[in-house]
């Protein structure tokens, strides 16, 4: 039987094990949480851009995994203020849907899902038929010409198919295919709950609220340093204040990264015949399970769970 190894345990990685539902091992150099925690976990198809469809497709299979794996997902209202010219809401409309922003025009941006992420990634653990490996691959194994594995700063592990769910790329894997992901960093500001009903786009900023607290973010610069950025954090937290009129209690702030391929679209390629890539676009949670799909099938692996 095939043994794929599968670097990057984010949810792109997580998500292709699953699905396919065989034996794997699973490579990822973090430690605790992997990058794919620090995120607002939605799908908005109508952020997508030309992936609209494979986002809405997307926001059914979160829906059918959730009910299965007994994890909160919510499907809410994208509520834009100031409305920057899609479908308008006069500011009755707007208090009805969202009584916290009350007095505000605003734009419906449609619909998205919002999925409670920490829980969503351990279910899929969970359910994953093989081993996890925490190592830094530094490079790809080949034995008379063909890709038996990858290497690793603990030694070589062997596999029929390697899949690289590298998220931004850390080290600089994908360099050698000539490939070059840019690291978009942003923060995810853990706050106490504030009452909020939709997801919510308030200027640059965008907020969300779990059964135990709110996710604010908005921020997205060109950068790979993991530091904090405090004048970020306290945008988030003025722009959410002056909106909401509430006050806010800060719980934690991570940083997260978007991988952003050069022409912003997902790479999903196969450079060598038994080698997948999967990665590069902003919205990562949203087109995964499109994504995961999608590399089993270029590498002709099947998929035997079923959404
Ligand atoms: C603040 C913020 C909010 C966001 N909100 C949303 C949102 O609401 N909706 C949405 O769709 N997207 C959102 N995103 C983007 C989304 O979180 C990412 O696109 C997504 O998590 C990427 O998942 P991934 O599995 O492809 O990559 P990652 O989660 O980055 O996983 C890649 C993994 O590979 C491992 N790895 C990399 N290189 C190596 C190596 N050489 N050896 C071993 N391991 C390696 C890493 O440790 C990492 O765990 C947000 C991002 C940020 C920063």
């Amino acid at each position: 039987m095939d043994n794929p190894v599968i670097v990057g345990a984010g949810i792109t990685g997580l998500l292709t094990a699953y699905l396919y539902g065989g034996p794997v091992t699973l490579v990822d150099m973090g430690k605790g949480r992997t990058n794919s925690h620090n995120s607002l976990w939605t799908v908005i198809p109508n952020l997508c851009g030309d992936l609209r469809g494979e986002c809405e497709s997307s926001m059914k299979y979160y829906g059918i995994m959730c009910e299965k794996f007994k994890v909160h997902c919510s499907l809410k209202a994208v509520i834009r203020v100031p409305p920057r010219g899609g479908e308008t809401l006069d500011s009755q409309e707007v208090g009805k849907l969202e009584p916290l922003l009350r007095g505000h025009d605003g734009e419906l941006v449609g619909e998205g899902l919002f999925i409670q992420g920490d829980d969503f990634l351990n279910a899929l653990m969970e359910r994953i038929d093989g081993k996890f490996v925490r190592a830094r691959v530094v490079g790809l194994l080949r034995e008379e010409g063909v890709v038996s594995g990858v290497k690793t700063d603990r030694g070589r592990i062997w596999g029929s198919h390697v899949i690289l769910t590298l998220g931004h790329d850390p080290l600089n894997l994908l360099g050698n295919f000539g490939i070059n992901v840019r690291p978009l960093k942003g923060h995810v500001v853990e706050a106490g709950k504030l009452g909020m009903r939709n997801i919510l786009m308030l200027e640059d900023r965008l907020g969300v609220e779990g059964p135990e607290s709110a996710l604010l973010n908005g921020d997205s610069q060109e950068s790979s340093d993991p530091s904090v950025n405090n004048s970020q954090v306290e945008r988030t937290v003025q722009v959410f204040k002056k909106y909401l009129r509430v006050t806010l209690e800060v719980r934690e702030v991570r940083v997260g990264f978007r991988a952003v391929s050069p022409d912003g679209r997902p790479l999903l390629m196969r450079p060598l015949s038994n080698v997948a890539i999967a990665t590069g676009f902003r919205f990562g949670w949203a087109l995964a399970p499109h994504l995961a799909r999608e590399t089993l099938k270029v590498l002709g692996l099947p998929q035997r769970v079923n959404l």
